[in-house]
């Protein structure tokens, strides 16, 4: 099985749930929560190889571009905006190509365009490898990055540490698993996530559990949420230590043994 853990918004506690998972169940890892990577900080791990991750992209010769729009034309993608400039959204490229082809001018080159670097990790007590992807800083290019390590699971058991959020690689990410942990806790701001997050899980036809952590800070908002969702619910204490704590472990152990 290949098991997402995902949460909506950052601050649930989605990674601490992870790190607890990965020690119970030993599998590979992934850190798809590319903006801001910290899973392998929550293990007990050593770094043993970092790689930069590319993609193609055209890039312009404005000296020899005359604007005349037939590279925006011919993009599948409409990635290329031609007006008085010539402007390019990395994120809608898929690197086809096509736009250094048309170009009547040769003002476009086909490049290779750093987007961040995955590093990769052997967790010492489980023995199992930790892969990490890391954006640049300011590139928009989470989900390329997201996919790239997507593409590139090997194995039946892994563990996904979603991106945040309920955006489009977080879709991506779900639809690569079998089955999903959702991580929230009992605040207003967090069920709003939470019921966005879950519309991403059901399109992602995905069986789920949600996971209450700190369920004890708020009944209210514990007993609307398990009124509410559509979906088993399990409940995790406030603890002083959440990394180290058996109480918070037997909750992501229940919630596993749900799954
Ligand atoms: S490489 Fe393909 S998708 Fe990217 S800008 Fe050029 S035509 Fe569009
Ligand atoms: S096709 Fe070439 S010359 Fe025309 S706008 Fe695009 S880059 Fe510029």
């Amino acid at each position: 099985m290949r098991l997402a853990v995902t949460g909506g918004k950052g601050g649930v506690g989605k990674t601490t749930v992870a790190a607890h998972a990965h020690r119970i169940l030993g599998w590979d890892a992934v850190d798809l929560d590319v903006t801001a990577p910290n899973l392998h900080l929550y293990l007990d791990c050593e770094e043993v190889e970092r790689r930069r991750v590319h993609l193609l992209g055209p890039k312009v010769d404005p000296d020899s571009c005359t604007l005349c729009g037939e590279c925006a034309r011919a993009c599948p993608a409409g990635a290329l905006i031609v007006g008085r400039s010539w402007d390019f959204d990395p994120d809608l490229c898929h690197g086809c190509g096509l736009c250094v082809r048309v170009c009547p001018r040769g003002a476009l080159d086909y490049v290779e365009i750093e987007i961040g670097e995955v590093r990769e990790y052997r967790v010492r007590d489980t023995g199992s490898r930790l892969r990490s992807g890391r954006l640049n800083v300011g590139d928009r290019r989470s989900r390329h990055l997201v996919n790239h390590l997507l593409d590139r699971l090997e194995g039946d058991e892994i563990l996904l540490d979603t991106p945040a959020g309920a955006g489009k690689e977080v879709y991506d990410a779900l639809r690569a698993a079998d089955a999903a942990l959702v991580v929230t806790q009992p605040t207003p701001a967090a069920y709003r996530d939470l019921r966005r997050l879950l519309r991403v899980v059901r399109a992602a036809d995905l069986p789920h559990v949600v996971l209450i952590n700190m369920a004890d800070v708020s009944e209210r908002w514990t007993e609307r949420i398990e009124r509410e969702v559509d979906a088993p619910t399990l409940r995790a204490p406030r603890v002083d230590d959440p990394l180290e704590s058996d109480e918070l472990r037997d909750a992501v152990r229940a919630a596993l043994d749900e799954l």
